[in-house]
């Protein structure tokens, strides 16, 4: 990573932990967070736990002054009205989430959101003060045919299209192969590489060379504390999106330590 960047570590916890789940998870990673003698000023530790657990880890982390951030796995395109089942982004931000993932693989995938509706789903969350964590990343027949950085750039000029630069500076991008999440599978510390270098480079087209350069570009597909080193070692990856590895306390500690 870069030195003009702070490192960030998200863990998306998906749909796992119960809010009485979450609460002894958070704990239990201040406990090792500290124990590992992690440097929380050179590395901001974000968890993103499901809706209903966010009240929960809002009230442990502002109480016990917890020095992480936490966010939404999702929200809505609308502030309020007549959307059943949505949640908007004005309710994340009264509930103190500094973050949102908009984009995942997994809303794409099950839930047929497109490139339009993560595109409004970011202009939701910069109403809200929101940072987004954007993510995108290609599916493996797409990589087989060699076409992973035309795809994930289109993703990305598609979800930022006529957004006012001035206002994305505090943007984050995960880079996430669909063919690496969940599957133990990660992608090379040079495909990470590669990819970043791209995002940055059509970021500097899209946004100007200033705004560019703050953006944060993360990798995210089976990261673990053994890889997680290698992957930001590379000036453009500013840190990862971790799922399955964040779950665990002490093994998300030990990836913060390794990053
Ligand atoms: P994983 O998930 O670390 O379990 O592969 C990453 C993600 O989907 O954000």
């Amino acid at each position: 990573m870069s030195t003009d960047r702070t490192l960030l570590l998200a863990g998306n916890w998906k749909m796992n932990l119960d809010h009485l789940e979450a609460i002894s998870t958070v704990q239990k990673l201040a406990w090792a967070l500290r124990d590992a003698k992690v440097d929380l000023t050179a590395v901001d530790v974000v968890v993103l736990p499901p809706f209903t657990d966010i009240r929960s880890v809002q009230t442990l982390i502002q109480g016990d002054s917890l020095d992480m951030a936490y966010g939404g796995q999702d929200l809505s395109a609308h502030d309020e009205g007549a959307y059943t089942g949505e949640v908007s982004g004005r309710f994340l931000s009264r509930l103190g989430c500094s973050y949102v993932i908009i984009g995942h693989s997994e809303r794409r995938e099950h839930h047929g959101e497109t490139d339009a509706q993560v595109r409004s789903k970011v202009e939701a969350a910069l109403r809200h003060e929101l940072t987004p964590i954007l993510c995108v990343g290609e599916p493996l027949e797409v990589r087989e045919a060699g076409e992973h950085v035309a795809h994930t750039l289109d993703q990305l000029a598609a979800a930022l299209d006529d957004l006012p630069s001035a206002d994305l500076g505090g943007l984050v991008v995960a880079y996430e192969p669909v063919w690496a999440i969940g599957t133990g599978k990660t992608a090379t510390a040079a495909d990470a590489a590669e990819m970043c270098t791209a995002l940055r480079e059509k970021l500097r087209e899209l946004l100007g060379a200033d705004t560019a350069q703050s953006v944060r570009l993360l990798y995210g597909g089976s990261v673990k504390a053994d890889n997680v080193a290698e992957i930001t070692e590379h000036p453009e990856v500013d840190g990862a999106l971790i799922g399955g590895a964040s779950l665990d306390p002490d093994g998300f500690a030990a990836l913060c330590r390794a990053a």
